[in-house]
């Protein structure tokens, strides 16, 4: 069954240890059916010309005692159980997380982020809750049916097959039933994630809205959404709910058979074959036999709900990661293209791209936005893998390094930073969470984060806000520069990391990169020419291709693009920054 196939591949890949769980239900299962053997022993006692008051006496206070073990027993087991489960669902949390993050960023083009968040938050707590209120049912069914069909097989062998043979029947109808459930499920839950998505989207882009007067036209998409859900919750309730009554009734059925049967034995004087108190056992045990059973059926939609989430959970965890190669790590850190073509979706970006980027040293890229400029840093990373030709650092192919090592080599300040919702200091310390306070009160000066301090309430223990929302992007460029100055990997790329700086520290910026560079490659991408004039080397990009490469000097000997740039540069702007340059 797909269920108990996914759920063992929970257990497997959690390493779960719910024998003890398992273990202690079963004791509580003992001393929960254990009183009704007592009172099947009294009633037999009655059946007794001469009951024998006194033993009835004692074995009501051994009921009474049973009673009191199994309340503390039932609580015992319950914390154990649910710190079994608790256990492995933070553990699928982090295997998720960790899964994630090894996964190429071509993964994440082609899901939503609110899709993957509902995996990690809504799909593993659906299994928790789930999980967590059915196990002792799923024990119970498991166990108790076993335990309690051996009695009954003692007693009256034709009689308990008569009363099993309900559970293959119900089993049938669970099946047919199972069959409507995964399409009902399967439609709820992409229409809960869908209105998740839908929400993160509108909250994200509210501001946007606003300002292009749009709120009503995207809220009419989020609200298609929300009725959508609603839609298949009245199904799932609707579907899923008479299916898993038929087979409740089944039981029902057949237990009144048994007693047909039963009595139908009696009437017939010649051939008695059932005693009264097998009847009554029959009556008592029967009942309870089918108890855990009904309670799964009546559970049914929900955990086969449980199991759709955790199919995409299984999916997720499945996801193929990037091919790991040998991991061989490069001894020099000079960096080449050899006729790289890539592109992200089906158009191609790069084509046939070949460039050297040198060892310990500048290395300016620019060219037009949407030339490329980004994408040569990214592949560089790793973040996604080239279709074509290959990339090279030291010499060695990234292809033959593990993702984890060539972001190990590399320190990147993106074009648009991202902050965590924590302190300025703990968004620095990302860059090496080894760091000493004086190590990353360094960075913080070096990068000109110190500078800004002053004015914030708590200083550098200032929270930033979900995403760095509370700062400047001139700011958040300066704290995203501090992290990486404190990495201190071989190789730096900066990505228009000193675009919304003002003159004066990005003067400053400049002058503590100059710093890097000594011992460092660093790969900048700037806009504004004036700032990467000092670069050993430029290289030239337009649509995809390398357009020329040189130094300042030689490419504006050449009089081709970047000199057309510099020119028109130097006429709109130069003006801002040249006292400072020379
Ligand atoms: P630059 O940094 O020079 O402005 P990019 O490298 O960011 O340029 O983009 C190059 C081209 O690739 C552009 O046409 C852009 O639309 C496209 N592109 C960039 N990122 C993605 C992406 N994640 N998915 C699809 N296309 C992308
Ligand atoms: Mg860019």
């Amino acid at each position: 069954m797909n269920m108990l196939k996914n759920l063992l591949y929970v257990f497997r890949a959690t390493h779960a240890r719910l024998g003890a769980a398992v273990m202690g239900e079963m004791l509580h299962g003992i001393f929960l059916a254990a009183p009704t053997g007592i009172l099947l022993l009294i009633i037999w006692e009655l059946f007794n010309e001469q009951p024998d008051i006194k033993g009835i006496w004692l074995k009501v206070i051994i009921l009474t005692v049973m009673f009191f073990i199994q309340m503390w027993l039932a609580r015992k087991v319950m914390v154990k159980t649910y710190n079994v489960i608790i256990t492995m669902t933070s553990k699928l949390r982090l295997m998720l997380g960790d899964h994630l993050y090894k996964l190429s960023l071509g993964f994440y083009k082609k899901r939503d982020p609110g899709d993957l968040a509902s995996v990690v938050l809504q799909d593993v707590s659906n299994f928790e809750t789930i999980f967590g209120d059915q196990f002792r049912n799923m024990v119970g069914a498991a166990f108790g049916t076993l335990f309690l069909s051996i009695f009954l097989f003692i007693l009256d062998w034709k009689l308990a097959t008569l009363m099993i043979s309900a559970i293959p029947c119900s089993f049938l109808i669970i099946i047919m039933a199972a069959k409507v459930g995964r399409k009902i499920s399967h439609r709820h839950i992409v229409s809960r994630n869908e209105t998740g998505s839908r929400f993160i989207e509108y909250v994200q882009g509210v501001k946007y809205l606003k300002a292009f007067n749009l709120t009503g036209v995207r809220f009419s998409t989020l609200k298609a959404a929300f009725d959508n859900l609603r839609k298949s919750s009245i199904k799932l309730e609707a579907g899923l709910g008479p299916l898993a009554l038929a087979s409740f009734v089944v039981f029902e059925v057949f237990f009144l058979l048994m007693v047909y049967v039963s009595v139908s034995h009696f009437k017939n004087a010649s051939e008695i074959t059932i005693t009264v108190p097998v009847f009554v056992a029959f009556l008592i045990v029967g009942y309870r036999l089918y108890a855990p059973l009904q309670l799964l059926m009546i559970s049914y939609a929900v955990l086969n709900y449980m199991n759709a989430s955790v199919e995409r959970i299984r999916q997720l965890l499945e996801a193929p990661l990037q091919d790991v190669g040998k991991d061989i790590r490069p001894e020099r850190y000079d960096i080449s293209f050899e006729n790289v073509s890539f592109s992200y979706v089906d158009r191609e970006v790069l084509e046939e791209v070949s460039l050297t980027i040198p060892e310990k040293g500048l290395t300016a890229l620019v060219g037009p936005s949407g030339s490329g400029k980004t994408t040569i840093t990214n592949l560089i990373a790793r973040f996604w893998d080239v279709q074509k030709g290959k990339i090279t650092i030291g010499g060695v192919d990234i292809k033959d390094m593990a993702p984890q090592t060539v972001c190990g080599l590399i320190s990147q300040v993106f074009q648009d930073v991202y902050l965590f919702d924590d302190t300025i200091y703990n968004n620095i310390k990302i860059g090496n969470p080894e760091a000493t306070e004086n190590e990353i009160m360094q960075v913080a000066e070096k990068a000109q984060v110190t500078e800004f301090l002053g004015a914030m309430e708590n200083g550098i223990n200032t929270k930033v806000g979900e995403g760095g929302s509370k700062l400047s992007g001139g700011q958040k460029q300066r704290i995203s520069i501090a992290r990486a100055m404190l990495k201190n990997a071989p190789i730096i790329l900066l990505d228009e990391a000193t675009s919304a700086l003002d003159p004066e520290n990005e003067i400053y910026i400049q002058l503590a990169i100059q710093e890097l560079v000594k011992e460092k490659t660093v790969v900048v991408i700037a806009h504004k020419l004036q700032t990467i004039r000092n670069a050993e080397k430029i290289i030239v990009l337009k649509d995809g291709h390398v357009n020329e490469t040189g130094s300042h000097s030689e490419l504006l000997k050449n009089k081709k693009l970047y000199y057309q740039y510099w020119v028109t540069q130097q006429k709109i702007g130069g003006w801002r920054i040249c006292d400072h340059a020379h």
